[in-house]
């Protein structure tokens, strides 16, 4: 069995800023102080269970946040509600929103304030998706396939623009891209792709790479939307495709048979989890890695003002404390 490494993998520089920025607070703080973060930090089970075991606490409703307390906003971003919710809770607030997402909300908000109506194209339960809209609720539909189209309230077609949710898969975004372009010839699109580097280039390798496999493993959580989109891609490609948190949740029925496997990781699964799948099929089928490079996508993310705020507070408290 030969096994081949997609490449570029696993973590994105969003991912990598947001679990850092929980890592640090967790790092600076004294252990009986704790440190909320509002949804999933990124979509991955092992990360959120790992900063679990640190003391972080993960929660879905602000509310249940004693007042007082730091709160982290996850890497999909939250709505405008959202903050305020916790400034009137009285929260320390430390933004994890990866800038690619703060872009998105960014172009919502400039055509709002023009007065047009923004199509969102993603998916409706997405949390980013519920932050972007979150920015302009009155003036943003979602759009999730060519189907909704014909069910969109436009009041002016003129006075129209859509954005996209970062994760898509690019080819169906151009699929419902296309159909609103027919349908909305003078609709706006953004200056910039929405949908990020780092799903695109993961998404290349696989629509490259698949065909040439038996079969395609994607390390990634269930709620990671860039992770089943990669299954998606590569089952679409026509190579058998699974989408697996760990190494244990490998069927041992997908192998049989398999020459050529491709592994791949979505934007928030760490590369410790590859590495012990490609251990596990090296020890116990035989296989053989052919490939095993990451390139580097030679993007990082400076770390947010509320963490450096943040952590320079601790610093004067901490030095307060001692003279
Ligand atoms: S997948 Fe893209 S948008 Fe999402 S955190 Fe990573 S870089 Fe940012």
């Amino acid at each position: 069995m030969r096994i081949k490494l997609s490449n570029p993998r696993g973590f994105c520089a969003g991912v990598r800023m947001a679990v850092d920025i929980v890592d640090q607070i967790l790092d600076v703080t004294d252990e009986n102080e704790k440190i909320y973060v509002y949804h999933e930090i990124v979509h991955n089970k092992h990360v959120v269970e790992r900063l679990r075991q640190r003391g972080a606490i993960f929660v879905e409703d602000i509310e249940e946040i004693p007042s007082g307390s730091v709160i982290v906003f996850s890497a999909h971003g939250v709505s405008p509600l959202i903050k305020k919710t916790a400034r009137n809770r009285n929260l320390t607030c430390i933004d994890a929103t990866c800038p690619l997402v703060t872009k998105v909300h960014a172009e919502a908000i400039r055509y709002a304030k023009r007065g047009w109506q923004i199509l969102l194209i993603g998916h409706k339960n997405h949390q980013e998706v519920m932050g972007t809209q979150g920015e302009a609720p009155h003036a943003i539909q979602i759009v999730e396939t060519v189907d909704d189209i014909p069910e969109l309230d436009i009041i002016d077609s003129t006075k129209l623009a859509y954005v996209t949710q970062t994760t898509l898969s690019t080819d169906d975004a151009e699929i419902i891209i296309r159909a609103l372009q027919e349908h909305f010839p003078e609709i706006h699109s953004p200056p910039t792709d929405d949908i990020c580097y780092a799903t695109t280039n993961r998404q290349i390798s696989v629509r490259m790479e698949a065909p040439k496999a038996n079969l395609v493993l994607v390390v990634g959580s269930k709620n990671s939307s860039n992770s089943l989109r990669l299954t998606e891609i590569a089952k679409t490609a026509g190579t058998p495709s699974y989408l697996v948190d760990d190494v244990s949740k490998i069927n041992p029925k997908w192998l049989q048979g398999i020459n050529d496997i491709l592994i791949t990781a979505g934007a928030s699964a760490p590369e410790h989890l590859v590495v012990e799948i490609v251990r596990h099929l090296v020890d116990n089928y035989g296989g053989e890695l052919v490939e095993e490079s990451n390139v580097d996508e030679g993007m990082s993310f400076s770390m947010p003002s509320s963490l450096t705020n943040f952590l320079q507070h601790i610093e004067i408290t901490v030095k307060g404390q001692k003279s």
